[in-house]
């Protein structure tokens, strides 16, 4: 009897995890393969601190050689265009029909680009969303470099539910941070936002008071009345009250499971995928995994470190699958980080597990107001642990 397949498709925070914790447990009893259309991977994860100038880009971008070379991984760098379900396998955008006994979607997110009125994504060559790194992230970074004083940017938030909830704030105070440190505080920022609140606001307005007066001006649909559209070309953000000019937009759209997944009818209405609470099996076929930003899973936010940790529980069960090992009880972590201001971080996490068969919060911790300065300074440097550890954990 040949080896069972193991088909992954994405390799980011999820599938890279996937791929190589099972490399790692199944010790080449399993034919792995990883699917993956780009030829590295940027990391949404610390881009902001790329915006704000304390990373440069070859430190958030990662490839796959270990995974190849030292794990014996297959990636496959190509698009996966169609799963057959029935047949068990994957079509690629190459051509190439790859089979799976069983098949792992970490795929992310899509972008909703017409959830904003004119927005599309040719439009986000001009304007950036940067909610999906690489090239975006670049782009994103060439426009604030070249904001001159008194310049306003306009951002437009997104709506939930989205990827990294505490992420465009943290984009705020990096965007800030830069302005700041050029000397340009003339320059504002104005965030359109379609949610009453956000995640860590306290904190962050605190944050923004603090380091940035004046500079940072937050408005919720109450205040706004509505979020109308955008003109790209003209640099304006209509709402029901007002129009907003910016030298600098971003805007980021509403978000669903990456295509693939709603593709092969795993999703549900919210547009992204159910999943069982202690395996993180699709609860449309049992054959097929959901992790990461394309999943519903419970109270967890989509996040890295909560993808990261769904990637673990998947590959107890793929090892229980395919290879009759023990299953333990569901257990998953996240934490998001948030940089405000040089060493001053922020961090909201907790624990989960299966509680009556959804994932729930079991212990939950968030950074104080008005923590030393010692504190919020060992916070980023716990980030930063973070980063270097989620990384490796990735990609060997
Ligand atoms: P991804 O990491 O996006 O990986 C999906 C991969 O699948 C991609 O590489 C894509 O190319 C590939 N793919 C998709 N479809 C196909 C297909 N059909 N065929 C082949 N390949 C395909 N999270 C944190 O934990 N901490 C943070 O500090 C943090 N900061 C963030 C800051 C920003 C600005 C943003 C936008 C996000 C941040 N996140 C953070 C969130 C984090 O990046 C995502 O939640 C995480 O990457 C989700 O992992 P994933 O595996 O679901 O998807």
């Amino acid at each position: 009897q040949g080896r069972k397949n193991v088909v992954i498709v994405g390799g980011g925070a999820g599938g890279a995890t996937v791929a190589r914790h099972l490399a790692e447990k199944a010790g080449g009893a399993i034919n792995i393969t990883l699917i993956e259309d780009s030829e590295k991977y940027t990391t949404c994860f610390f881009s902001n601190l790329y915006l704000g100038g304390y990373r440069d880009f070859a430190s958030i971008t990662h490839g796959y050689d270990r995974l190849i070379n030292d794990y014996g991984i297959r990636k496959v760098t190509a698009r996966a265009e169609e799963i057959d379900r029935t047949a068990q396998q994957v079509r690629t955008s190459t051509g190439e029909t790859i089979p799976y006994d069983r098949l792992v979607l970490s795929p992310g997110i899509d972008l909703i680009f017409d959830s904003v009125p004119g927005y599309s994504a040719e439009l986000a060559e001009i304007a950036a969303h940067a909610w999906q790194a690489g090239p975006q992230t670049q782009l994103l970074k060439s426009k604030i470099d070249g904001l001159k004083n008194g310049d306003q940017v306009v951002m437009v938030a997104p709506p939930n539910p989205y990827r990294c909830p505490p992420g465009p704030y943290e984009r705020v105070s990096m965007i800030a941070h830069t302005l700041k440190a050029r000397g340009l505080t003339d320059c504002t920022i104005v965030v359109l936002d379609p949610k009453e609140k956000f995640s860590k606001q306290g904190l962050f307005a605190e944050g923004w008071e603090k380091y940035y007066p004046g500079m940072v001006e937050w408005y919720g649909p109450n205040i706004h009345g509505g979020i109308k559209g955008v003109d790209v070309e003209a640099g304006t953000v209509e709402t029901d009250f007002d129009t907003f000019r910016g030298a600098l937009l971003n805007i980021i759209p509403a978000q669903q499971a990456g295509s693939i997944a709603i593709g092969a009818g795993l999703s549900d209405d919210s547009g992204f995928c159910p999943v069982d609470a202690e395996s993180m099996r699709s609860k449309r076929d049992q054959n097929i995994f959901v992790i990461g930003d394309a999943s519903i899973a419970g109270a967890m936010p989509k996040s890295g470190s909560a993808a990261n940790s769904q990637a673990k529980v998947v590959v107890m069960h793929l090892m229980a699958d395919l290879m009759d090992m023990r299953v333990f009880p569901a257990r998953y972590l996240n934490t998001c980080w948030s940089l405000v201001e040089t060493n001053d971080g922020i961090k909201v996490g907790a624990q989960y597990g299966n509680v009556d068969g959804a994932i729930a919060s079991t212990s939950s911790f968030i950074s104080q107001p008005d923590e030393s300065a010692d504190v919020r300074r060992h916070t980023f440097e716990e980030s930063v642990a973070w980063y270097d550890g989620i990384t490796k954990d990735m990609f060997g």
